[in-house]
């Protein structure tokens, strides 16, 4: 793996609305197709490379009815959605799910434990009290009683059946830390069994790249969180999972406290050590889960985490600015630093 550091003299790029900028996207032949389409409450976006025209619009097709399925299955927004269901009904007794669903919250469990909880999708039952387009938030005492529903202990599950049942009324669950990775995912496998081999494929702050740009790396950038116009890191990247969770993205400020998406699930408030957490790994439902749970977890603690963790690396802005590498990613950055010093001292 290698990155090209780029600090400040970026900044006079612009970026559109999302979390990744793709630097040099527009594609340079016509064997490219790229779709931007509004599903899952983001932007999805797709590029393929195939020399077939049928076969692109198949992908691009692939792609779009996949992330509408997982939408249609997973959203706490649609009332019909097995996710919703759960949700009323799995306090009174096991409710059997889709196996894709099931699943899913299988490994969202498996990330609670990894990352001692700062991952934990009943952080919904505080979450849900919140509406970010409305700038509706619960009062301190409702913080405070809903809070002790959160706990993936009370979530059960049945493999044989595959059911999940709740221990305690009142708790909620949502994947929005985790699905739009999933449905990345599970695109990028559907473009892989069309023979597709070069694609992008991104869900908002969640992006996964196949194969390079034809001879040439993806160029990926990660925006500044003080200045989301501007990119702080450029990352040369291919076959590799990228996502960004960042306090910009759904939030409101009252009385000079922000109130944003990403819940710390012990005082059931947002989590306000980090701006942004960008995570890089092999697969988009592991950078998804990661960026929030590093983001919840502060520098220290999520640098720990990312160091011992094989294949994953990670930069995180803390709130004052900083910003920080994973081992791999500085010992990247300082190479990068030393050829650029020494080809200068060649000039
Ligand atoms: P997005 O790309 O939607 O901004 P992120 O990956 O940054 O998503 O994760 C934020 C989403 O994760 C929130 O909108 C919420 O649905 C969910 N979430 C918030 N706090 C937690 C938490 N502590 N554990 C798991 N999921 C969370
Ligand atoms: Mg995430």
């Amino acid at each position: 793996m290698k990155y090209i550091f780029i600090s400040m003299f970026l900044n006079s790029f612009r970026i559109l609305a999302c979390f990744i900028f793709f630097a040099f996207s527009s594609q340079l032949s016509a064997e490219w197709q790229t779709e931007d389409e509004a599903i899952m409450g983001t932007t999805i976006r797709v590029e393929i490379w195939h020399a077939d025209a049928d076969v692109r619009q198949k992908g691009i097709d692939k792609v779009l009815a996949e992330m509408d399925r997982v939408n249609r299955l997973m959203s706490p927004y649609i009332e019909q959605s097995q996710l919703s269901k759960i949700n009323k009904y799995a306090h009174e007794g096991p409710i059997e799910v889709d196996q894709d669903l099931f699943e899913l919250i299988e490994k969202s469990i498996e990330f609670s434990q990894l990352t001692n909880g700062a991952f934990d999708i009943t952080y919904a039952s505080v979450g849900h009290l919140y509406n970010y387009r409305k700038e509706i938030k619960p009062t301190e005492e409702e913080v405070a009683a809903a809070k002790l529903l959160i706990d993936y202990k009370n979530l059960v599950l049945d493999k044989h059946q595959l059911s999940i049942s709740y221990l305690k009324h009142g708790v909620k669950i949502d994947l929005g830390g985790i699905a739009k990775g999933f449905a990345v995912d599970q695109s990028i496998q559907h473009l892989r069994n069309l023979g597709i081999k070069h694609a992008l494929v991104s869900a908002g702050g969640d992006t996964r790249l196949l194969g390079d740009r034809r001879g040439r790396a993806w160029l990926v950038g990660i925006r500044d969180p003080a200045n989301t116009e501007e990119v702080i890191v450029m990352l040369p990247l291919q076959d590799e999972a990228l996502s960004t969770s960042g306090d910009y993205e759904r939030f409101f400020i009252e009385d000079g406290e922000k109130y944003h998406h990403i819940i710390h699930p012990t005082t059931g408030n947002s989590a306000s050590e980090v701006r942004s957490a960008s995570i890089l790994a092999s697969d988009s439902t592991t950078t998804d889960a990661l960026s929030t749970s590093i983001f919840v977890m502060g520098p220290d603690k999520g640098l720990a985490l990312l160091n011992i963790l094989e294949g994953v690396e990670g930069v995180i802005v803390d709130k004052q600015g900083k910003l920080y590498y994973s081992q791999g990613l500085e010992k990247e950055q300082k190479k990068s630093q030393n050829s650029s010093n020494s080809n200068s001292s060649v000039k």
